[in-house]
């Protein structure tokens, strides 16, 4: 499809993910339209002046939470095409501040579509979903018998196990105040295009990272740290549950997946966008200190034990009938033959280069946690999706980005 001059309005364009989209959008001629919420000092959103787009889109100032704001958005903008993904999109930050969470997320998307609905205008609406509606997976029997114990009860019952890849079809089991919210929006965009004919189409993207991601987010943790400790700012890694399996595609390949949603994602409908990989917050770890120029040898628990010899190890064995890129040690959590638990204290790392201390931080650790993410993608894949970016591609574009002091954190 040809975008040029096409109107769009893009909620959440200061954004991690609203950013790179506006980007592709002005390099296709689009008339790109932001709504950005009014920032006390006056200053242009950090994304947008990385993107290096300040003076190619339109920014409006509004907030989801009031729809007169979302009203005038509307008329300012008159959009052929709508991205609507403002929110709170932290999931730790969720279970701290979880009505903060509704208002903006739930209560923002029924603001939007209300508008919409009220104006009558023919735009079609993107709405970013998320993957975490999937929430608890159950990827094995052990798993689920855990699950069982920690949960109580496991609603709705799994009618196969294992559910992963996941489906659009799987069961929605949110674990957090975000993932509630999101699986709100996601209803919502769907009852609004049933009973009121407004053009919605649902992406449930699975985690996106990329230059620039939002330091909060592990990938961003991970790699922040791995050049704090290359430039001697630090003396070790500081981490929660790396445990936990998660299907990371790179920001760039999901803004390619919206825009083929807009073009030809069928109205009313939900499609999954994912890397088909899965691997582990370890691997992460390991393979972005590999990248960095640490060559690993061994890893072990800093309490003794659960050695592993050339964890990073290249592993081919489908899993879930799918072959995938994945390390020795993705391959043993996804066999559950391997867990780094609270009680082993860290990991120890042993490299050509030295030793690195990887430490566990209780609070890191979250009160419910979703275990795996592994998309199914084969229904966006038929309108023609394809993944360009490996997850080396993704360590490569956050070692980077942390390597200019300024965008380390403490
Ligand atoms: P999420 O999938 O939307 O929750 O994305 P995140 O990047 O916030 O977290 C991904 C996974 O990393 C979760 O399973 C977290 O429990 C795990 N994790 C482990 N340590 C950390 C940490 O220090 N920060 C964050 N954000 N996540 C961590």
């Amino acid at each position: 499809m040809n975008w040029k001059d096409k109107n769009v309005l893009i909620t959440g364009i200061g954004g991690f993910a609203g950013s790179y989209l506006a980007k592709e959008l002005v390099t296709r001629e689009a008339n790109v339209y932001g709504l950005i919420r009014r920032r006390a000092d006056g200053t242009t959103a950090k994304n947008i002046i990385d993107r290096g787009i300040s003076n190619d889109v339109n920014l409006i100032e509004g907030d989801l939470t009031d729809i007169t704001s979302l009203s005038g958005a509307l008329d300012q903008s008159e959009p052929d095409y709508i991205f609507h993904l403002a929110a709170q999109s932290f999931v730790e930050r969720s279970f701290h501040n979880s009505q903060e969470t509704q208002n903006i997320n739930c209560m923002g998307t029924a603001n939007l579509l209300e508008a919409l609905r009220i104006k009558d205008q023919d735009s079609k609406i993107v709405f970013a979903g998320s993957s975490e509606e999937y929430g608890l997976v159950l990827s094995s029997q052990e798993q689920y018998e855990t699950a069982k114990k920690e949960y109580g009860t496991i609603f709705p019952e799994p009618e196969e196990i294992p559910e992963v890849p996941i489906k659009e079809t799987n069961p929605l089991r949110p674990m957090s105040p975000y993932a509630v919210s999101k699986v709100y929006g996601d209803y919502l965009m769907r009852n609004y295009y049933h009973s009121y004919g407004v053009d919605t189409v649902v992406s449930r993207a699975f985690n996106h990272e990329g230059a620039g991601r939002g330091i909060m987010f592990v990938t961003s943790v991970v790699t922040n740290q791995i050049m704090k400790l290359k430039f001697g700012e630090t003396d070790r890694i500081v981490i929660g549950n790396l445990n936990a399996l998660r299907d990371w595609s790179h920001v760039k390949d999901i803004v390619q997946g919206y825009l083929l949603l807009a073009e030809k994602g069928h109205s009313g409908e939900v499609y999954n966008q994912g890397s088909m990989r899965t691997n582990s917050v370890l691997s992460y770890i390991l393979v972005g200190l590999e990248e960095a120029g640490w060559n690993v040898n061994k890893i072990e628990a800093v309490n003794g034990g659960k050695e592993i010899q050339d964890p990073t190890e290249v592993d081919k064995s489908p899993i879930f009938g799918i072959k995938f890129p994945k390390t020795k040690v993705d391959q043993l959590i996804l066999e559950n033959e391997l867990e780094y638990k609270l009680e082993d204290k860290g990991i120890n790392v042993d490299t050509e280069q030295g030793k690195v201390l990887i430490d566990f931080n209780p609070d890191r650790f979250r009160p419910a946690e979703v275990p795996i993410l592994f998309a199914d993608t084969h229904k966006i894949q038929k309108l023609g999706s394809k993944i360009d970016y490996s997850l080396n591609d993704i360590l490569k574009d956050q070692l980077n980005y942390f390597m200019n002091k300024e965008n380390r954190t403490s």
